[in-house]
């Protein structure tokens, strides 16, 4: 029997339990998807050209005025901060990192802070922060403005933490100073109305990752509002130089997320949330059935864990250890992969496919 490439290359796969992250590989392409990338691969075609029509493709398919594909969120982050500076300016362009002559500060919150900010910092932008962890308020952020000023950073998923302030109390005060607001909003889908609810607050770009929910490639992102600005964008993007020339993004790539845009747009998501509640509810009517655990079912609460709106399975063993059961489950073949908060184990049914419940299951039931 021919060995897969997995095989080949002796690494475990993975019963995925836990949702789009990219450490595990995000999510699962569909056959179109594959298909579309497949069928790109086959021609040579004008990159810039590609990328702007595919841009274009896809901001009329998500309701949007543009849309600029990068290589994930991340790169979004570092491509829109380079615009925002240079505004797409080719002498700048080809300056950044080094920003002289340039507003270059990023104003953020304290409490928006995030591992993912680190690619803002990569187009040469200094980030200027507002308030503590535990309190900001708009007098302050009014006062951070200056002609240094070159954005405002917003990480959608702070939103709720105790140190934050409503989107839409923030934009009315940088819209007075014309600084354009950039929203992280990578794993905010579903719900699908979210691709334009930052826009339509007022915000002036907002990026999304296309290998999370979207179900695009891995290395896909996209970065949504105004033109003007998302041509800025375009111009700091491969196979343009300037700092997004290290983030490359291929014929294939393009291809993927446009058919994989087409797909969620089509895609019905009040069924979708009616199947992903019916796997939680079988999951846990099984793991209830099993002595050494205490299961029950919810929504995550702590800021930070994306999307919040999709049912969960929450498992607290009690022979051992939430972090031992963890690790146990880890070390099988394929790994199940859960998430872990406190002293429980959480099952979220968004990566699942029906087939693999009864190994999960299984896997629970022995090492319980
Ligand atoms: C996943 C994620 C990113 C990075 O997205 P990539 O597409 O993997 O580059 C950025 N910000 C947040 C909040 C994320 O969840």
């Amino acid at each position: 029997m021919t060995q897969s490439i997995y095989e080949q290359l002796n690494v475990k796969t993975m019963v995925n339990a836990w949702g789009t992250v990219t450490k595990v590989g995000g999510s699962k392409m569909a056959p179109e998807v594959l298909e579309a990338m497949r069928e790109a691969s086959r021609h040579y075609v004008e990159i810039s050209t590609l990328h702007e029509a595919a841009g274009k493709r896809i901001a009329a398919l998500l309701g949007v005025d543009a849309c600029c594909i990068t290589c994930g969120a991340a790169a979004g982050i570092a491509i829109a901060a380079a615009a925002c500076m240079t505004r797409g300016d080719e002498a700048k362009k080809l300056q950044l990192p080094d920003t002289a002559g340039m507003p270059d500060e990023a104003l953020v919150l304290k409490c928006h802070r995030t591992l993912y900010d680190q690619a803002l910092l990569l187009s040469g932008i200094k980030v200027k922060e507002i308030g503590t962890t535990s309190f900001a308020c708009v007098e302050q952020v009014e006062a951070a403005v200056s002609d240094r000023t070159a954005l405002f950073f917003y990480a959608s998923e702070a939103e709720p933490m105790r140190g934050s302030i409503d989107l839409s109390l923030i934009i009315p005060i940088l819209k007075k100073y014309k600084v354009p607001v950039v929203v992280d909003a990578a794993a905010e889908i579903p719900p699908k109305s979210n691709i334009r609810k930052y826009l339509e607050k007022g915000a002036d770009l907002v990026i999304f990752s296309g290998g999370k929910e979207l179900r695009g490639p891995q290395s896909s992102g996209l970065i949504l509002g105004n033109a003007e600005l998302v041509a800025a964008c375009d111009a700091n993007c491969c196979p343009n130089y300037s700092i997004g020339r290290a983030m490359k993004i291929d014929k294939e790539t393009i291809a993927g997320i446009v058919k994989a845009v087409e797909l969620f747009v089509a895609k019905d998501y009040d069924r979708q949330v009616v199947i992903w509640e019916s796997m939680t509810r079988r999951i846990s009517e099984k793991l209830s059935q099993i002595p050494y655990a205490a299961v029950r079912e919810g929504f995550p609460t702590e800021p930070g864990i994306q999307p919040a709106d999709i049912l969960r399975v929450y498992v607290k063993p009690t022979r051992k250890t939430a972090p031992q059961l963890y690790a146990e489950l880890l070390g099988l073949d394929p790994q199940i992969y859960t998430g872990l908060s406190g002293a429980e184990l959480v099952i979220n049914p968004q990566c699942l496919e029906e087939d693999e419940i009864p190994v999960l299951i299984s896997a629970f039931e022995k090492y319980l």
